[in-house]
């Protein structure tokens, strides 16, 4: 069970669509994102025109993509989905641009991932609506210039330090989606329970949002999991005795923390005294891109305490060792 990774069966990928959130009074948290987002789609409505190109970056399975369908609902327009990697050549993205009608979105998940070409190619359609396409070929072909409807491009990423500069400055709003704390987890897992048709006590909610490394996506799919036990072990409704039970056959970290975390902990530790240790030694002796690792790994870390950012590097907190069951020696100062 890896619930940060988006590998789902055909069949929970409808579970997990039919849990996502359609409006914005739907979603929770992000607040302060949710605040100015009501604004700028207010005023795009007020005045009939297509809302800025807004980017979410941000940790895996926080809500990009559920705001992205959410914006598109709430500004009462058509949604065309797809990815950077997808996205081989211009003639990929022309089909979709030109397809677009007056005012609707395209978003574009792991935007960061767009081919240089592609990239290039995407400007033109952002900044003034138009894009060249070539017609014909051999002797014949040439390039003529083509008109697009004004539409929102929302583009979403993880790794907000690969997205070129260029490219980050044509998008017109940009928000950064943060971790959820466990009442507000909490809150989405009883929504998703009450969607589900499955009884959850609070105490449950809350056993499993603490589980769930801040994350929706997890806490969904922990309450799925928990879900299957209450009614193969239980009597079908969910508790906390349950709950444990269940997540504990689960091996789920009482912290959520996923393997990759836990790596990132020991290996501080273990191979590195505690720290500091820099960023890219780290990076190797875990054998993780270093981007990922400050992008998808360490906040969450940081938030929870586990390691502290220092000038000199990651080290370790009490609160990591104690995680783990290691000592921590005296001999090395923190
Ligand atoms: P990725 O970057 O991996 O694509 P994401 O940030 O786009 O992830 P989503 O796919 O939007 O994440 O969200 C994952 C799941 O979490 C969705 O199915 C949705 O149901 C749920 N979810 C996310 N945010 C919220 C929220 N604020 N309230 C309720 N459910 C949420």
């Amino acid at each position: 069970l890896n619930p940060t990774n988006k590998h789902y069966s055909s069949e929970e990928l409808d579970v997990e669509k039919k849990l996502r959130p359609l409006s914005f009074d739907d979603f929770a948290g992000q607040d302060q994102v949710l605040e100015n987002l009501k604004i700028f789609v207010e005023a795009a409505n007020l005045r009939g025109e297509a809302l800025d190109h807004t980017l979410f970056h941000g940790p895996p399975g926080l809500g990009k993509t559920t705001l992205a369908n959410i914006l598109a609902n709430e500004l009462d327009v058509g949604i065309k989905i797809t990815s950077g990697p997808v996205l081989d050549k211009p003639g990929d993205l022309a089909g979709l641009l030109t397809n677009l009608e007056e005012r609707d979105v395209l978003f574009i998940d792991e935007i960061h991932r767009l081919s240089p070409i592609v990239e290039e190619y995407l400007y033109s359609a952002m900044e003034d609506f138009k894009i060249d396409i070539m017609i014909e070929s051999g002797p014949n072909a040439r390039t003529v210039q083509i008109h697009l409807n004004p539409f929102t491009l929302v583009g979403a990423t993880t790794r907000s330090g690969l997205l070129t500069s260029p490219m980050r400055a044509r998008f017109g709003i940009q928000s950064r989606l943060q971790y959820y704390n466990k009442e507000l987890l909490a809150t989405i897992i009883e929504r998703s329970a009450s969607i589900l048709g499955v009884h959850i006590d609070l105490e449950a909610a809350i056993e499993i949002a603490g589980r769930s490394r801040g994350t929706p996506r997890i806490a969904n799919a922990l309450l799925r999991r928990v879900r299957d036990f209450a009614q193969i072990k239980g009597n079908g409704s969910i508790d906390i005795e349950i709950s444990k039970y269940a997540l504990n056959s689960l091996n789920v970290d009482s912290f959520g923390l996923d393997e990759m975390d836990n790596k990132i902990l020991s290996t501080i530790i273990d191979k590195f005294k505690g720290g500091p240790v820099g960023l890219s030694t780290l990076a190797t002796a875990v054998s993780e891109n270093g981007e990922t690792i400050e992008e998808v790994y360490e906040p969450y870390l940081i938030q929870e305490g586990f390691i502290l950012r220092t000038p000199r590097g990651r080290e370790a907190t009490e609160k990591a060792y104690k995680h783990l069951g290691r000592e921590k020696s005296n001999v090395q100062g923190g």
